[in-house]
Parts: structure tokens; C-alpha cells; sequence
């Protein structure tokens, strides 16, 4: 049966079936999710190893994500010390470790036990192994609470989100690092899905990241779906991540840069930046957010 879209609603959204699952395009919003028998017994696929192993990250201190987030939170940090930052789905610890460089408090959960041999010198007894939905006791309150790319990977992602907002300081902000589905390769798998479907399915596939992901965010449906569980976008912006993380072919990582220019000529990227607070009133840390921006 054709899905009605959990963000605006349009009823009889395209579903794009596979062997493992199904990917459900809202025409409208253009929200797409994934309805999965099994997504697997962790959050970390093996062929992303290498996205996850902080040395990929080359100079942390100036890895162009790092630095624009703490740009985003700098007049926090100024007025406030060194900032509390969770991180969901802390990986290989590369984040955690970062803030900790420059001086920040930061702890990490992490699902799979298997990253622990991953985590930077410093890391491991700040980063709870378990997943987030059973840890009883979070800490805090933080002025941050972060999901590098992890967000995209939980289907309860926005449920979760109203359990940890009493973690937040008041005034706190949770940032969402997640695919969006507005750019070149998304636009292409589905122009090739129309044109030769057999490619197009694949390419959709990869591009989703099927069965991993259980949603690719458009900017609306983002916006949409924090609207309907008490949250709203303070700002969201749009960018890459450097091709040298996701690959070690030079020939892919040609072909990943021409998809970011064409992005750059649209005035978007395959990844969005939204820090959320919750519904009502600014708050104040938040207010200083918005302000630095
Ligand atoms: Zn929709």
C-alpha cells in the first residue's frame, strides 16, 4: 500500500522496493524514508570504516565541518566557558575528541561496542557503549547536543530527540548533521529511475544509503516533521564532506567533487546543518546562536 508522507502528509507517496526494504518518495515535501524488515545489528556499516576512523578526518582542527560548528557555538562559548557537548552516535570519536582539544567538556554514546578499539587517546571512558535509548542517566545539562550523521540512521530519531531535550541546558540546542535529499545525486537517481530503472534504483539506493538510513531530509520535511514533535529549526545550512574522507580512489573522489560543484552551482550540498531548539520562547543560548551566525 502506497504510504502517506510522515511529514506533510500526502497520501500514495512512490515506494522504490528491494530485496531488504523499501524507499518511500514524498512528491510533495520531498522527504524520503525507509520501511526496513532488518536494518542490521549496528548503526556502522563496514564499508564506512573509513568515514569512521578519525585519521580520516586528516587535521581535525581544521576539518571544514569542525569548523564551522564551533564558529556557530562561539559567542555560546564566550559568554558561557567551555561548552558541555553530547554527542549521539559518537563513532570512532573523532568529534568528542576535537572538543576536548579545544578545551570543551564532551561525552559520547555509541552503539557498537566495536569502535572501541577506534577511539582517540582520551575518549574511551567518556563514551557510553550502549544505545541511547537505554542509557538511564545522560549527564548535563549540556549546550549542546549533537548527532553527526547518526540522526538519518534512527527511525525514532525525532521521539528521541523530546528524551533528550531535558538534557539540554535551558536555552540549549541539539545540531543535526544529516543527508539532504536536494542535490545532484539525489536528482539524478531519481531522473534515471524515470529514464532506465534499473540504474536508477541503484544509484537511489547508494544515495539513500538503503538499509542503513531511515530517512533522506529535504530542508521542508526537516522542518516539518521538528514542527510535529515540538521543535523548530533555528538555522539550517548546506555543505559537503570532503571527498578525501569517503574515499581513497583519486578517479571516485573526481567524480564526488564534480557532483559538489554542480551542488555549489545550486546553491546546496548532500549535507545539512540544522540546529534545533524546542518549540516556544528563544532562549538565550540559542538566541547567541543565531546571532553569531
Ligand atoms: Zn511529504
Amino acid at each position: 500500500m502506497s504510504p502517506a508522507c510522515p511529514a506533510c502528509g500526502h497520501a500514495g507517496c512512490r515506494t522504490v522496493a528491494y530485496a531488504d526494504g523499501e524507499i518511500c518518495l514524498c512528491p510533495d515535501c520531498r522527504l524520503q524514508w525507509s520501511r526496513v524488515a532488518w536494518r542490521g545489528d549496528c548503526f556502522v556499516p563496514t564499508d564506512n570504516l573509513r568515514y569512521l576512523d578519525p585519521d580520516s578526518l586528516g587535521n581535525a582542527a581544521s576539518y571544514p565541518p569542525y569548523t564551522r560548528f564551533f564558529q556557530r557555538l562561539a559567542a555560546v562559548a564566550q559568554a558561557s566557558g567551555p561548552l558541555r557537548i553530547l554527542d549521539i552516535g559518537s563513532g570512532g570519536g573523532g568529534f568528542v575528541a576535537e572538543c576536548l582539544r579545544r578545551g570543551h567538556d564532551a561525552r559520547g554514546v555509541e552503539a557498537d561496542e566495536s569502535l572501541r578499539s577506534m577511539q582517540p587517546p582520551g575518549v574511551l571512558e567518556r563514551v557510553r557503549f550502549s544505545r541511547v535509548e537505554d542509557v538511564a542517566d545522560l549527564g548535563g545539562p549540556y549546550h549542546c547536543i549533537t548527532f553527526w550523521d547518526s540522526f538519518e540512521h534512527m527511525e525514532g530519531a525525532f521521539a528521541l530527540l523530546g528524551r533528550l531535550a531535558p538534557a539540554l541546558e535551558p536555552g540549549g540546542v541539539f545540531y543535526l548533521r544529516v543527508n539532504n535529499s536536494r542535490e545532484t545525486f539525489n536528482f539524478l537517481s531519481l531522473a534515471m529511475l524515470g529514464l532506465c530503472p534499473p540504474v536508477g534504483r541503484r544509484l537511489l539506493r547508494g544515495c539513500f544509503n538503503l538499509p542503513h538510513h531511515a530517512w533522506n531530509f529535504s530542508r521542508r520535511a526537516m522542518e516539518l516533521l521538528l514542527n510535529r514533535h515540538g521543535f523548530r529549526v533555528l538555522s539550517a545550512s548546506f555543505d559537503e564532506t570532503p571527498a578525501s574522507r569517503l574515499t581513497a580512489s583519486p578517479a571516485f573522489a573526481l567524480a564526488i567533487r564534480a557532483v559538489y560543484a554542480l551542488n555549489a552551482l545550486l546553491g546546496t550540498g548532500k549535507v545539512g546543518n540544522y540546529f534545533v531548539v524546542p518549540a516556544g520562547a528563544l532562549p538565550e543560548v540559542s538566541r547567541r546562536a543565531t546571532t553569531n551566525s
